[in-house]
């Protein structure tokens, strides 16, 4: 394993003629680091948390990896705590007039707040309610990875 990260850490990256190694984040395979899909597990080697690129060894989803040090932000577009997004958006624009994106990002008080709306006016309310979850979907889904988790992870913001 130790070999792998001289050979990663030689790699001449702007030229593009290297064959460059890495490991599958999701399950440590090492593959060639243009590969798309991993042959071992078949998933994204990028966009998984388990392993870390550079060593292939378990580590916590963190910024660098607690084996080799090596920063686990190389895979700049995926953050693994913007991982509610998707589904928070789109339970959002779905079920919004229950809160259930609400509770998926742990803002229970919010999420409590509309479900109620919505159940003690007898539906009426969530017209209201359906409507602030659609447009809050909107929002959750065109915000990029860095833009959800700063809003909605570190600054909890409840409401939009
Ligand atoms: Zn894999
Ligand atoms: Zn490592």
């Amino acid at each position: 394993m130790t070999g792998g990260e001289d050979r990663l850490r030689n790699i001449p990256d702007l030229t593009g003629n290297e064959r460059a190694i890495m490991y599958c984040r999701n399950c440590g395979n090492q593959l060639d680091d243009r590969a798309i899909a991993c042959p071992k597990c078949g998933l994204d080697p990028r966009a998984g948390t388990a392993c870390c690129q550079n060593c292939g060894k378990p580590t916590p989803p963190a910024v660098v990896c607690t084996n080799c040090g090596a920063s686990l932000a190389r895979v700049g577009y995926y953050d693994p705590r913007a991982g509610n997004k998707i589904a928070a958006g789109i339970c959002a624009i779905l079920l919004g007039s229950l809160g259930v994106h609400k509770f998926i990002l742990g803002y229970t008080g919010a999420g409590l707040t509309m479900l109620l709306v919505t159940v003690l006016t007898c539906g009426l309310g969530g017209i209201i309610t359906h409507l602030i979850g659609f447009i809050e979907g909107i929002l959750y889904l065109t915000k990029s990875d860095e833009d959800f988790v700063n809003t909605y992870v570190i600054n909890k913001r409840p409401w939009f």
